[in-house]
């Protein structure tokens, strides 16, 4: 069997910066620290934080009044900042900041008086943080059917941004969709949809091709994962989304000779040399990775965290 490794896979600089702030948190601030939602989007991750003292809750009503309280990689509304403040709560921001980018795209679209289309998926927490920057002037758009339903008050006056973690084939449809539709359509100076995102789609058209079965590890949850899975059968071979070694069937493996395996931005690479071993375990295996891109990337810590 070979396996072919697409490059780059697991984690983004987004998602380490995340991780690194709840470890600093749990070594300089009492004990329980409270995350509000999952840091990132892997279960390996969040259990893995929870086994050292981290505390995942879902809103902050949930954090006792003066607590420590990290806000996860994907953002909050400034609503949620309000009520952090108001309650006093010890807030360390781990927010990427290539979402905080896009929060601040959303805030200068709406205050020029634009009606701001964002591109992305509803009940996604980042989705739901950039809405709350301007809600009543932001209307969310998933595909391009939802373009035709599109109501904006001025067609001349309206801009569009896109969640990070989305398909670009598929936005770029979408955003086409949109210039048909309001000609003096608007958008960001530089593509929301991010580095890691776009590298790690780009890597998996450089296996999907050639192999008869793609793996994706990382969790139902995680966007960028999902994406990845669905390009991979958009070019037409099967492909599957795994938490880790143990999510393997030995059914997709019948008759399978080269496998083609990525993990999204939130999944920890040690998962990826699991799915390895449990690959070898059944015969053996080459691996021959492809690199697309190489990133160097490193976000700087908040100072509430730094050394
Ligand atoms: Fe940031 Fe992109 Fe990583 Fe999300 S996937 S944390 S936006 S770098």
């Amino acid at each position: 069997m070979t396996v072919l490794l697409a490059a780059p896979r697991s984690f983004c600089a987004g998602v380490e910066r995340a991780i690194e702030i709840v470890e600093r948190a749990l070594q300089r601030r009492p004990h329980p620290v409270y995350v509000r939602k999952q840091i990132v989007h892997n279960s390996h991750v969040v259990a893995d934080l929870e086994g050292r003292g981290a505390v995942f809750v879902d809103e902050l009503d949930e954090v006792p009044d003066g607590a420590t309280v990290v806000f996860s990689a994907h953002g909050v509304a400034p609503a949620v900042r309000v009520e952090a403040d108001r309650r006093g709560l010890d807030v360390i921001d781990a927010t990427c900041p290539l979402v905080t980018k896009v929060h601040a795209e959303a805030r200068r679209f709406a205050g020029r008086g634009d009606t701001v289309i964002l591109v992305g998926h509803a009940g996604h927490e980042e989705v739901e943080g950039t809405l709350g920057e301007a809600p009543r002037r932001t209307v969310l758009v998933a595909d391009v059917a939802g373009v035709a339903a599109l109501r904006v008050k001025d067609p001349d006056r309206v801009s569009y941004l896109t969640q990070t973690t989305l398909a670009a084939d598929e936005v770029a449809e979408v955003v086409a969709a949109l210039r048909a539709r309001f000609p003096k359509l608007r958008g960001p100076g530089s593509d929301d949809i991010c580095y890691a995102t776009t590298n790690r789609q780009e890597a998996v058209k450089a296996i999907a091709r050639d192999a008869d079965l793609v793996l994706v590890v990382g969790s139902r949850n995680s966007s960028n994962s999902q994406r990845l899975v669905e390009l991979a059968k958009r070019l037409g071979t099967p492909a599957y989304l795994i938490d880790d070694a143990a999510g393997l069937r030995a059914e997709w493996l019948t008759g399978a000779r080269v496998i083609g395996l990525s993990a999204g931005a939130s999944a920890p690479p040690r998962l990826v040399d699991e799915v390895i071993a449990a690959l070898r375990s059944r015969g053996p295996v080459t691996v021959e990775e492809r690199a697309v891109a190489a990133e160097r990337l490193q976000f700087a810590l908040p100072p509430a965290v730094r050394p």
